[in-house]
């Protein structure tokens, strides 16, 4: 599953949510001031690596 990058317009606030490709859009919300609207970038596979440490429990499959 892909991550996405946010920004909220509002607090700027950027967060990274993994949701499918059909979700990618739907019911996102910044975690700091709760706005509904955030600004959607580029999808950045490269942020995966930067913060593999969060998902190193996973291990490989
Ligand atoms: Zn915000």
């Amino acid at each position: 599953m892909p991550i996405y990058e946010y920004e909220c317009a509002k607090c700027g606030e950027r967060f990274e949510l993994r949701r499918s490709i059909s979700d990618r859009d739907d019911d996102v919300k910044c975690p700091e001031c709760n706005d509904k609207h955030p600004r959607r970038l580029c999808s950045m596979f490269g942020t995966v690596m930067a913060s593999r440490s969060e998902f190193s429990t996973a291990g490989p499959t």
